[in-house]
């Protein structure tokens, strides 16, 4: 269950449409995660956030992603790797959410196991926000289908658990066709040390927001 602080969304820059769109999903007030990072976030700051599951760190990361969205350029410009097929879905389904407060943004999902042709298709139509696994999203990339030379946040999220199921050359390979200007946000619900080693090739200057778990 999601522990919410008392800080509500009224603090933070969002838009207005943004806010209403909170309320109606009942989020009223931030996650300890939430608070602690999405100001960084929204700020354009590169950030590292720990904390652990079902502590509502989609919305930490997807809340400032989506607010700096520019729908009138095709350009993919937010990219989110997840580790499996179930989690980039989670993830998938409440970025939709979210962006219903954001009118004309298009979201992808690439994920593996699902037929190549649908997604080169929609590819082609443009994606501003595009959720995925690494080997599928590589697999479009070298293939020319998805172009991230617009792409301005990049995020990794699990990246413990996408770097223990062996993605480290998969991550590495698609983060080389990044531009080196974007915004780079972290998010891991442990901090091996696998994970600062990986932000120190990869951050710049992060912000590190860390929600230990309360017993
Ligand atoms: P995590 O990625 O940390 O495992 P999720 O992002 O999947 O967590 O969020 C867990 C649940 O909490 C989701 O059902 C989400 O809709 C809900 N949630 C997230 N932020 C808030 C909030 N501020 N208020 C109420 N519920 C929230
Ligand atoms: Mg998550």
């Amino acid at each position: 269950m999601t522990r919410a602080t008392d800080d509500g969304f009224g603090s933070l820059a969002v838009s207005p449409a943004q806010r209403s769109n909170l309320e109606r999903l009942g989020y009223l007030s931030m996650t300890p995660i939430q608070a602690a990072s999405l100001p960084a976030v929204l700020a354009g700051k590169d950030v590292i956030a720990k904390a652990k599951t079902g502590s509502g760190k989609t919305a930490a990361f997807g809340i400032g992603l989506l607010e700096r969205i520019n729908p009138r350029s095709l350009a993919t410009q937010a990219l989110v790797l997840c580790p499996t097929r179930e989690l980039a879905d989670q993830v998938t389904g409440e970025l939709r959410r979210l962006a219903r407060a954001v009118p004309n943004c298009k979201l992808l999902s690439l994920v593996g196991g699902k037929p190549f042709g649908p997604q080169k298709g929609s590819l082609a139509h443009g994606a501003h926000v595009v959720v995925g696994t690494p080997g599928r999203v590589l697999d479009h990339l070298q293939k020319g289908n998805l172009k991230l030379d617009g792409l301005r946040m990049l995020v990794l999220d699990e990246a413990d658990r996408m770097l223990a199921m062996g993605f480290a050359d998969a991550m590495d390979a698609i983060i080389a066709e990044t531009p080196k200007k974007r915004q780079t946000l972290l998010f891991s619900a442990t901090y091996p040390d696998a994970i600062a080693a990986i932000s120190r090739k990869i951050q710049k200057a992060p912000v590190s927001a860390t929600v230990e778990a309360v017993h």
